[in-house]
């Protein structure tokens, strides 16, 4: 088993850390800033950092690598369809490879930006390594994507066991759940998860990982059939349509300005 845990970078980034206690070797997943992760394994000398996971080429997320790889000679794993400096291993979509020993799957989910992609580490506790593109409570801007690709990509995500772990690379849940209570107020999930979440933030605590099982009873935009949200987009003049991808339209247009 690997432990996983978070190096706080930049405003709320997180680098996160996976650990093989077996093996002593280590990866990081969305390095945007070498130096958390230097000083980590300075602090830790008896760790070698093996892998690097590159989720999307926005600089908070590829920083790093080059120091990293200078420093370490760790293999660069990032999508194929995005120009990356340093990517060793490209991966397309569906594409499996071996992890400190556990394999991970490489799932193509554009919207964010159009190469993004996602990392499920399959295995007795799965783990979802989302990037941009699954946020607790909410989901990326679409810089580059059309809302259908996002729309599609989550639906992708959505359909991971629900037992699955989510590991995104930002701290944006207490905003999130606002705007998910604004549009889905009567949920008893969403309430109780900011009631969760407010107290881990309260006392110092990140408040990840949360899991996909939450995510499918609190997350609007994976939430795009539920009457309840329908409803407010009706009461503020925002419903364009009924099917869901005009829904998940609807909401990520009202966050962008929330
Ligand atoms: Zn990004
Ligand atoms: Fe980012």
């Amino acid at each position: 088993m690997l432990t996983i845990t978070a190096l706080p970078a930049f405003n709320d980034n997180y680098i996160w850390l996976l650990q093989n206690p077996a093996t002593l070797a280590c990866a990081v997943v969305d390095p945007g800033d070498a130096n958390p992760v230097l000083q980590w394994l300075q602090h830790n000398p008896q760790w070698t950092l093996t892998d690097i996971l590159i989720t999307h080429h926005h600089q908070d997320h590829t920083g790093g690598i080059s120091a990293l790889k200078q420093a370490t000679r760790a293999r660069v794993y990032g999508p194929q369809q995005e120009s990356i400096a340093g990517i060793d291993l490209p991966l397309a979509d569906g594409q499996h490879f071996q992890l400190l020993g556990q394999s991970v799957l490489c799932l193509h989910v554009p919207g964010h930006t159009l190469g993004h992609v996602a990392y499920y580490m399959e295995g007795q506790q799965p783990a979802l390594f989302s990037g941009d593109t699954l946020f607790m409570a909410g989901c990326g801007r679409l810089f580059e994507g059309t809302p259908l690709q996002m729309y599609q990509s989550l639906q992708r995500l959505a359909a991971l066991p629900s037992s699955t772990r989510l590991y995104c690379t930002h701290e944006y849940s207490l905003s999130n759940l606002a705007f998910a209570i604004a549009v889905d107020p009567a949920n008893p999930a969403l309430l109780a998860q900011r009631a969760r979440v407010e107290k881990l933030r309260e006392r110092g605590d990140i408040s990840l990982p949360g899991s996909l099982a939450e995510e499918l009873a609190t997350n609007p935009f994976l939430r795009c059939s539920e009457p309840a949200i329908l409803d407010t987009l009706a009461h503020n003049n925002r419903l364009q349509g009924r099917e869901p991808v005009a829904v998940f339209t609807a909401l990520r247009a009202w966050k962008d300005t929330f």
